[in-house]
This record gives C-alpha cells, structure tokens and sequence, in this order.
C-alpha cells in the first residue's frame, strides 16, 4: 500500500516538475498578454484570454503546490473580472493593476525556481484499454486434470500457465502477474500446502491474486481452509469447468468494475495530466482530451461513464460543452462534474442548468477526488446495466444492441470503414432444454455468451438478441474476417462439455454474416444476417454462412 502511495507520489512529483517547468512561459502568456491589454483596453478578447490564463493559474498552481501564487492569481482574476463585464478601466488604474502583475510574477519566479530533475519523460500519455488474453495460473501436479482443465479453459480464449511444482509459483507470480491462480488445495500430497503457500504469496503481494481453489475433498475443514487462505472459489475434482469459467469471470469482472472510463476535459495538459494520475492510480480508465472540439469522436469511441471538465476553455466554456453532450440523446445520463477555480455561484447554476451533477473546486485532495468520481460512475455503471443488460447472460439485451448497431453503423459511415454484423442461434435447443432440463439450458446460455465475451476482441459488440438467439456487431471488420472469427468460436463451443446428471454433453450453433456491402440500414442487416443464419440450419446447423 505504501509503495503504491509511493507511485503516485511520484507522478504528482514529475507533474510538478513539469509544471514548474511550464511556469515562466506561462508567465510569458500572462504579462505579453497583459500588454495587450494595456495597448488596447477596448479589446475585449485580449481581456478574455488574459482572464483565463489567470484562471487557469489561480487553479493550476494551487494544486501542485504553488498556493501563493494560486491565491495570487486569484486576486488578479477578480480584479480583472468586473472589466470583463464591461467596467472601463481607467487609465491610471490599469497602469497599477499591470505594474502589480508583472511585478508579482517577476518575484514569483525568481523564488519558485527549484530545479527540474529531467523526470519529465516518465509522465505516461495518455493510454487506451488494450484487452490481453487473460492470464490464468494452473497449479497442481495432477498431470491428467491439469490437462484437461486447460483443454477447456483454452476454449474460452484464457492463456493457461501449468505450474506443477509448488515451489514455482512465487516466482512466477513475481516475473508475470496472472489474473487468477487456481490451485490444488492439498497440495503436494497429502500435506495442505496449497493454501499456505497464497497465503505466504498474498503477504509479498501488493495486489490480491484472485484465487480459486480445487481438491479432492468437499469436506468442511478443506473449504474452511481456502477461506483462510483468501480464496475466491472452492470446486471439488472432477472440475466442472463450466462453472469454474463462470466463477473465473466473475472474479474478473470484479477486477475490471473499477476501470471506470474517465473522460477529462481541460485545455490546460499538466492539470488534466495530474487528475488523471490521480485517477488512474485508482484503477480507473482514463482519456485525457485537451482540445474540446474532439468531443463527440471521444465519446463514441471511448464511451466515457463520467465526464470530468473544466468550466473554462478556449474554444468554448465546460457549460456549452456539456450541453452540447445532452444535446444527443445517449449521452443525456452520462455524469458530467466540473472541476473548476470557480468560486462565482451564478456560473455553477448556469452549469447546474446545463446538466451537470458536481463541482469539484480546485485544488482538491486526491482522495477526495477518487472516491467522488468512483461513486458518480458506479451508479451510473449500475443504472445503465439495469436498463441495457439481459438478466440471464449479462450481455446487451435486444433494445440495447439495436442502439449499438445503429450507432456502430453511423460511426462507420463516418469513418469509411468496414463492419459486420453476425446472428447466431442455438441448434436444437428445445431438445437440450427437454432432455436436460431448463436450467442446464440456461447454463449452455450463459456459457456461449462468456465464451463469445472472452473469445472476441473487446471492441466487438455481444448482445442477447431474442431467447436463444445472439447477435454480434463486429467494427472495422469485413464479413469475410468476422465468418473466419466466429467459426472459430463455433468449433471451440462444440468441444465445451456442459456437466449434466451423470455426465456432460455439448451443444453446436449456427450463424449468419453479413456486413455494410450488403445495406446501411440496421434493421434491414438484422434481416439480412437472419436470413444467413437460416441458410446454415438448412444446410444442416453448427456451420457459419455468410450473405
Ligand atoms: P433449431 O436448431 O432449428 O434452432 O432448433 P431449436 O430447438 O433450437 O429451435 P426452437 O426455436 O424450436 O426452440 C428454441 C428453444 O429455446 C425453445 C425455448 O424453450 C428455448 N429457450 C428460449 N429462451 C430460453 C431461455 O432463456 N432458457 C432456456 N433454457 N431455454 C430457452
Ligand atoms: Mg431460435
Ligand atoms: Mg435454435
């Protein structure tokens, strides 16, 4: 916990030296516009600028560290302010107010000036979530199970390290970080080292592994035993892998709920940099956005689930930006908080008005910061699952794919690029439900929809289209390279062995490509890829067609 305090430590240290670097060219911006002033007071848009870099300052510098010269440029923002509003300045008025500035900064830096230890580089760009296989730690020296569970886990896309010496795995955990270990309890024979051994690596740890246990034993004292261990998951052998996938999943997702997609919105980098350190270091996705004229590309691209801004920009005010965002309906619900010196109620109600939900003042304490932007996008996060997700599988319900469609086809409209869209449908269901049960089907349901969620580049779009029926929007993507895709989804999910009564089965589907060639129109390409899928149950089922 320290060491990672330590971290960002560190990154707010190289954002300050950055900043203290930036310092006297934006001085330089302050008095060369100062003298704009000065030459033409009549020039209300030199005043504008001049009054929002010292907004800016007055914000900025209080926040790395700088509170005099933030509260100073704080008093000259509101000195400024009524000859913004249109109060002429008189002529021996603004020569003093110029002369305080420019003497002030002069001062200022000459005083601030601690040297920049080049940690600059090391400050990240700004980063977009890339999705890696992920990394699962096999251990227990059961050579056959091993086997046979990463037979099966690899269906669903996971990389499957076997680790069959116990002695191993605190260094392999050391070199490679696995998403999740599942690990025999008793481990090696007879002795209970398994869940000593997590233990012993959970202390060296700073991050939890999660950890699924398996074992031979469904006794009381083995599963007490794995929750003293911290363990996530207790399956007893022979390994019913579906549901172990299901619990893999889960512990995953746990993982990735706290990557909120954060949007922030500053013209001023360093600031923006140093919230978003801030930010990320709580595990949360960040995209940094300096120009807000990219607004609307970065919203559907990057699909924020709270939109962090400042109330003052160049090209126009946090204000009119986020009404410009509610303008569209899809976005009349995403959370927007300002982060703003402002200290003027009326702009915080024209603000208000204008849809947004907070304010956060500047400078503010980092904790502060996190736990306030978590909780706007948590309940936004759950809000929006409850209204676009299906019960069953978690995937995107039929309303919902529907608006994606829509939407995936405009943006490829305006990017010229390919998309396909497949419909996929269960063979045989009725029969499965009739021999197995209705909850086995149910079971088979939420197996294709994790093996499609796992197996599928993350920008891929699954959704639940009707009962037993999937649909799959593929971005950027020919109906040819999405056939090819899918029918390797198709082969893995005929190998899966659903566990039943005395045994497993496994269950085939069959689908339909088609893409943009075919029309533009989303409910016509439903039509289209449906009318494939058919194709493939003529010709008889667990094959893909194209249109
Ligand atoms: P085909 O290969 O031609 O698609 O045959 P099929 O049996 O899959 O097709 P049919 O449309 O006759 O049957 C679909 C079945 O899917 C009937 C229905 O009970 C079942 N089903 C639909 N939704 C659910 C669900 O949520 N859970 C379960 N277990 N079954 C469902
Ligand atoms: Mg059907
Ligand atoms: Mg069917």
């Amino acid at each position: 916990m320290s060491d990672k305090n330590d971290s960002l430590q560190e990154k707010l240290r190289a954002l300050e030296a950055i900043f203290l670097q930036k310092l006297p060219s934006k001085f330089d911006e302050i008095t060369q516009t100062l003298q704009k002033v000065v030459e033409q007071p009549d020039d209300k848009e030199s005043m504008v600028v001049l009054h929002r870099h010292l907004h800016t300052m007055a914000g900025s510098a209080g926040t790395f560290g700088f509170a005099e010269i933030g509260a100073q440029a704080r008093v000259f923002e509101s000195t400024l302010k009524p000859h913004l509003e249109g109060k002429a300045w008189e002529a021996e008025e603004l020569k003093s107010y110029a002369d305080e500035v420019n003497r002030y900064f002069e001062y200022a830096l000459k005083h601030d000036n601690v040297p920049v230890n080049g940690v600059a580089e090391s400050v990240q760009e700004e980063e977009r979530d890339v999705s890696d296989p992920h990394l699962i730690y096999l251990v227990d020296e059961d050579e056959a199970q091993n086997q046979e569970i990463t037979v099966q886990l690899e269906h669903f896309g996971y990389e499957i390290v076997r680790i069959n010496h116990l002695g191993a795995l605190a260094k392999a955990v050391a070199t490679r970080r696995p998403h999740v270990i599942v690990i025999e309890l008793s481990f090696p024979e007879g002795k209970v080292a398994g869940a000593e051994e997590i233990s012993r690596i959970k202390q060296i740890e700073r991050f939890r592994i999660p950890t699924v246990f398996v074992s031979r034993s469904s006794s009381f004292d083995s599963r007490l035993l794995a929750v003293r261990a911290s363990g996530d998951g207790y399956f007893t052998k022979p390994v019913d892998v579906v549901a172990l996938t299901e619990r893999i999943e889960s512990l995953l997702q746990l993982d990735e709920n706290k990557g909120y997609r954060v949007l922030i919105i500053d013209d001023d980098a360093v600031t923006s940099k140093f919230y978003g350190a801030i930010l990320r270091d709580a595990g949360m996705n960040v995209y940094l956005l300096n120009d807000p004229t990219q607004i609307l590309t970065v919203m559907t691209d990057f699909r924020p689930e709270l939109l962090l801004m400042d109330i003052y920009m160049p090209v126009c005010s946090g204000v009119e930006l986020s009404r410009l965002i509610r303008q569209d309906n899809s976005y009349v619900d995403v959370p927007i908080v300002f982060l703003s010196s402002e200290a003027d109620l009326s702009k915080q109600l024209d603000a208000v008005r204008a849809g947004a939900d907070d304010f956060i003042t500047k400078p503010v304490a980092p904790e502060y910061l996190k736990s306030s932007i978590a909780s706007r996008a948590e309940r936004y996060r759950s809000l929006r699952a409850l209204i676009m997700r299906d019960g069953l599988t978690g995937l995107f319900n039929h309303t919902a794919i529907k608006e994606q469609l829509a939407s995936e086809i405009s943006q490829a409209g305006r990017t010229g690029s390919p998309l396909a869209l497949a419909m996929i449908d269960l063979d045989n269901f009725k029969y499965i439900n009739d021999t197995y049960g209705h909850p086995a089907g149910d079971q088979v349901l939420r197996t294709l929809a994790r093996l499609l969620r796992q197996r599928l580049r993350r920008s891929d779009i699954v959704g639940r289209y009707g009962g037993e029926e999937f649909a799959v929007i593929f971005p950027d993507t020919t109906a040819t390279t999405a056939r090819r895709v899918l029918d390797q989804v198709r082969l893995a999910f005929t190998k899966i062995q659903q566990h039943c009564e005395g045994g497993h089965f496994s269950v085939s589907f069959s689908g339909g490509v088609a893409d943009l060639e075919s029309t533009l129109d989303a409910d016509e390409l439903f039509d289209i890829a449906d009318a494939a899928m058919y194709v493939s149950k003529q010709q008889g089922r667990n094959r893909i067609s194209l249109a």
